[in-house]
């Protein structure tokens, strides 16, 4: 538990949630904020900043959640689509550091942009570099 942290106090019952599900481990609960109707938030109970400092068998209990509440989700909203997001870092767009997944449902003309532009097209030696590069730190 961190102090100063929102999600930590959500955890611990001093802020009210709307709370979907809860064990020991995770919450799935509406964000506050949402970015389309539906838009819910995983999060572990323990506090952890970011991926970097997750647990991997955490993460993959995690995601049996996140595929279950993909289809639950569907089944209540009828959205088209969904994303599925998770923000490392205040460059990639991490406001509460507290790890957390987001489902976004996504449904014709919504107002979410998720997108980027190719910043470059790699040559075939420049891919074989990349990987020899991956590689070796792992
Ligand atoms: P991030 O930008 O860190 O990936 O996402 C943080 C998310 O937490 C945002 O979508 C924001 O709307 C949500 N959020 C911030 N404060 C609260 C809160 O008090 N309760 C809930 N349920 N969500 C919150
Ligand atoms: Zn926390």
């Amino acid at each position: 538990m961190k102090k100063d942290c929102i999600f930590c106090r959500i955890n611990s019952g001093e802020i009210p949630s709307a709370t979907i599900f809860e064990n020991d481990e995770f919450r799935v609960m509406l964000d506050r904020f949402p970015a389309t109707n539906g838009h819910i938030l995983i999060i572990p109970k323990e506090h952890v900043e970011d991926i970097y400092e997750l647990d991997p068998l955490v993460a993959a209990r995690m995601f049996e959640f996140a595929t279950r509440f993909a289809s639950i989700l569907k089944k209540t909203f009828g959205n088209e689509g969904l994303n599925i997001l998770q923000n490392n870092g205040k460059v990639a767009g991490q406001t509460v550091f507290h790890y957390h997944l987001h489902l976004i449902p996504r449904y014709e003309n919504d107002s979410v942009r998720i997108g980027w532009e190719a910043n470059s097209q790699m040559t075939s030696e420049e891919l074989e570099e990349f990987v020899d590069k991956i590689k070796s730190n792992m």
